[in-house]
């Protein structure tokens, strides 16, 4: 019963909610719909942490508000800038764990990548985060804490979900932290500008699909399913023939490609036999590829190829017109990689 008493007096986390729920949560306090779209734009144009700075809201409306909801916030704990410009923020939570953030500078972009979990629990062979396995899911007040912490200070004009964690294992609170982000009421970033990455969970594709509009990435990483299953245990589960055809099927802002992400890893994956394949595998699908040089850490089992063999991949693939960037490894001196951050664990817990 007392456990019941204290469960039911906590506070609604605000920022918890997308436009619609935050809606329906002032539908019941009796408020008008409009309310709603008023406190987004306070919470993520004008970066407010508590209700009394909503000067449009009636007085006794703030105080009602603060009796029944709170307004969570994220502050950096430690931030650390690369030689290259890209700045690396860590996000303490409860608990002593901790989430990172990663801000990409790129002549007239900022592009920022966010984490959807702490940890993950994909388990990729060659993947930093994998081997933390999964702590928890980010609520999606912790999703969006990454943006409006770093937009305080920085201009961010893309966002990428490709920190650590899977965002389609957690899709419902990454689904309402996207429509958050697009939202014209919310950060108000364009969706041709906001990017999911996922290691391939088929369904949660489609789902996220009919959810929301924005870009997908894929990482691809093998071009056969004996290739995939090792490097991914993903792929035993969802293997490469139903991957491409979630792509094919996956609406996309209009004219964009899915991106596909394409580690590679010296002598596992980096043959011109590969690259054949994954023109043929690629056929028919908008795509871009981004070839990413595996980027080695400390105990890691694979290594980074010979640059000839980056190079002759990335020409065989441009010699058959398909739209292909290597990516630079951002951060390096900061262990920031995209996607492979690291979290300040416990091993053990
Ligand atoms: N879980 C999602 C998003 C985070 S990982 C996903 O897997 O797509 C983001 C990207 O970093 C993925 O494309 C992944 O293949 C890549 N990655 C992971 N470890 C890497 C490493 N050591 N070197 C280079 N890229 C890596
Ligand atoms: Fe998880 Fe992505 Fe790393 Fe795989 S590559 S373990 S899905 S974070």
């Amino acid at each position: 019963m007392k456990g019941f008493f204290v469960k039911s007096m906590e506070k609604v986390d605000v920022k918890d909610f997308c436009l619609e729920e935050l809606e329906s949560f002032l539908g019941g306090m009796g408020k008008e719909k409009y309310r709603a779209r008023q406190i987004f734009k306070w919470l993520y144009q004008k970066g407010a942490v508590s209700f009394d700075e909503m000067t449009n809201l009636s007085k006794e409306f703030r105080a009602e508000l603060a009796t029944r909801a709170r307004i969570s916030s994220l502050a950096p704990e430690r931030t650390e800038v690369s030689a290259d410009g890209t700045k690396k923020y860590l996000f303490m939570l409860e608990n002593g764990l901790s989430v990172e953030s990663v801000l990409i500078p790129d002549e007239e972009r900022a592009t920022l990548c966010v984490s959807t979990q702490v940890g993950c629990a994909m388990g990729c062979r060659f993947c930093l985060t994998g081997t933390f396995r999964l702590q928890r899911n980010l609520r999606c007040s912790e999703i969006v804490n990454q943006v409006c912490s770093v937009v305080k200070t920085e201009r961010v004009t893309n966002i990428v979900l490709m920190g650590m964690g899977e965002p389609l294992a957690n899709l419902d609170n990454v689904v309402r932290a996207l429509k958050i982000m697009v939202s014209p009421d919310g950060f108000q970033i364009s969706n041709r500008r906001v990017t999911v990455s996922t290691s391939g969970l088929v369904p949660e594709i489609a789902r996220l699909g009919q959810a929301v509009t924005v870009n997908l990435a894929v990482s691809l990483n093998a071009t056969t399913d004996e290739q995939r299953d090792v490097l991914m245990p993903v792929n035993r589960k969802y293997p490469l023939a139903e991957l491409i055809e979630a792509c094919r099927n996956f609406p996309l802002p209009n004219r964009r490609m899915i991106t596909v992400e394409y580690v590679m890893i010296r002598g596992i994956n980096d043959t011109l036999e590969d690259a054949r394949r994954l023109v043929k595998l690629l056929k028919g699908i908008p795509s871009k590829i981004n070839l990413i040089p595996f980027n080695e850490y400390e105990g890691s089992e694979y290594g980074t190829p010979e640059q000839a063999s980056i190079d002759a991949f990335h020409r065989y693939l441009l010699d058959r017109n398909l739209t292909v960037i290597t990516r630079a490894s951002r951060g390096r001196d900061i262990s920031a990689a995209c996607g492979q951050l690291r979290a300040k664990l416990e091993k053990n817990n």
